[in-house]
């Protein structure tokens, strides 16, 4: 318990607030063992060695509880009209061809430049969400879990912490064999894909449970992930009602929504365990049945994809935890991310002032999306996500003499954080105590 570096700040967030003259005490390991003003600090004496960041704001390290790191590789490529119905599905094809390309160096390169640029942007801790599995043709490479490792190297070689949300995937749709360009993404039984989980979980890899889908999952293996998640509470995720269509598709195989038949197969059984990324069509009714799980709204993915808006103000009503992702990559900021889950609301509902409340503010609860819940959604609840005593010093260090923020008055400094600035702003980044991006 004894702090080895002192980090101080003239504004920086302690315990969910944001306070002037901020001060964090760090031991070796990177927890931090006291945080809070200067002044409430005052009896205890600076550590050895002290970082004043100065003109700053020190928000904790964000977490992006969503990601497809290779997709970036296709930014900016996917905006050239095809057809007459350009939508998600259309896009999924140029996707997949990009997803087709890489061999295990590929994946390596493309998730590393993805991740520096998300550490660059401030996010020290990252869910991917990893679906290639194997050759382009579905068999095995001589290491049967060289993508996945490839990943979690990229993210060592970065220094940004991984939450490896290993994706499960069988079918092209109900009683659909898998379309050739899914093959790889295919391990052919689930014992066969959690055998590959225990193995990283040997290695010592932190790992999540990810069905695809409804689409992409039957109900029999859905329940088997379900179960083993449960029992070894390892953080459940799955896309959900993304899209129309696979409400539709539920229907017809199942006879109910995304949501029931999940909770039919015990995903939803471990409080805080299920996170469905997305669920932007869902209706009222199915909503209340995420009550004390989590949503992953992944709002630029969402307008890029034309998927909808998730209605945030609702989850939040119905006791629903929002978390977000940065999902294809098209863009990398979680500032704006957490934005865009307020301001799809109000224009959605045509309201204003949506997610704050009279004991949570605007910027709290934006900031709250951006770290602590995502951080609660990958299973790091009380460990990341919080600049507070017991957690890590994962921060992402804003440039207050920027012009963004350079004139606000102190006592809007958080909104405008969370509603003006972006990524651009992010100046110095530190993973457990270390400064990683200066
Ligand atoms: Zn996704």
């Amino acid at each position: 318990m004894i702090a080895s570096r002192s980090f101080l700040a003239d504004h920086g967030v302690v315990d969910g607030r944001l306070v002037a003259r901020a001060r964090y005490d760090v031991d070796d390991a990177g927890d931090i063992v006291a945080a809070g003003t200067a002044a409430s600090l005052q009896a205890v004496p600076l550590a050895p060695l002290v970082r004043d960041f100065g003109r700053a704001v020190v928000l904790p390290g964000l977490v992006d509880a969503h990601s497809h790191a290779f997709q970036r590789s296709i930014r900016g490529a996917t905006h050239q009209p095809g057809s007459d119905d350009d939508d998600f599905w259309s896009w999924r094809t140029a996707m997949y061809e990009a997803a087709g390309a890489l061999d295990p160096d590929g994946v390596y390169a493309r998730t590393r430049e993805c991740f520096a640029e998300m550490l660059h942007a401030g996010i020290t801790c990252v869910g991917e969400f990893h679906y290639l599995h194997h050759r382009v043709d579905g068999s095995r490479y001589d290491e049967p879990d060289a993508l996945s490792l490839a990943v979690v190297e990229a993210a060592s070689s970065v220094g940004i912490r991984l939450v490896l949300l290993e994706c499960y995937y069988e079918r092209a749709g109900a009683g659909a064999a898998p379309l050739p360009e899914q093959r790889r993404f295919c391990d052919g039984s689930v014992a066969d894909y959690l055998a590959r989980i225990e193995r990283l979980r040997e290695r010592g890899v932190t790992v999540g449970i990810a069905p695809h889908s409804v689409r992409a999952v039957p109900a029999n293996s859905l329940r088997a992930l379900a179960r083993y998640a449960n029992e070894h509470a390892l953080p459940l995720h799955a896309h959900v009602s993304e899209q129309p269509r696979e409400n539709e598709q539920c229907a017809m195989e199942h006879g109910c929504s995304p949501l029931q038949l999940l909770q039919r197969c015990g995903a939803l059984e471990r409080s805080g365990g299920f996170t469905a990324v997305h669920a932007i069509h869902v209706d009222p009714a199915d909503r209340a049945l995420l009550a004390g799980h989590t949503v992953c709204a992944c709002p630029t993915t969402e307008a890029d994809l034309g998927d909808g808006i998730v209605p945030a103000s609702d989850y939040v009503a119905d006791g629903v935890a929002l978390a977000l992702g940065s999902d294809s990559n098209t863009v990398i900021d979680l500032l704006q991310e957490a934005r865009w889950l307020e301001l799809g609301d109000r224009w959605r509902t045509r309201r204003r002032i949506r997610l704050a409340s009279s004991t949570v503010g605007q910027g709290e609860r934006l900031l709250r999306a951006a770290t602590r819940d995502g951080a609660a959604a990958l299973g790091r609840a009380g460990v990341l996500g919080e600049l507070a005593v017991g957690r890590k010093f994962d921060a992402a260090i804003l440039d207050r003499t920027h012009p963004v923020l350079r004139d606000v008055p102190d006592a809007f400094l958080l909104d405008a954080t969370m509603l003006a600035a972006t990524a651009a702003l992010v100046v110095h980044v530190v993973v457990a105590g270390q400064e990683l991006v200066s």
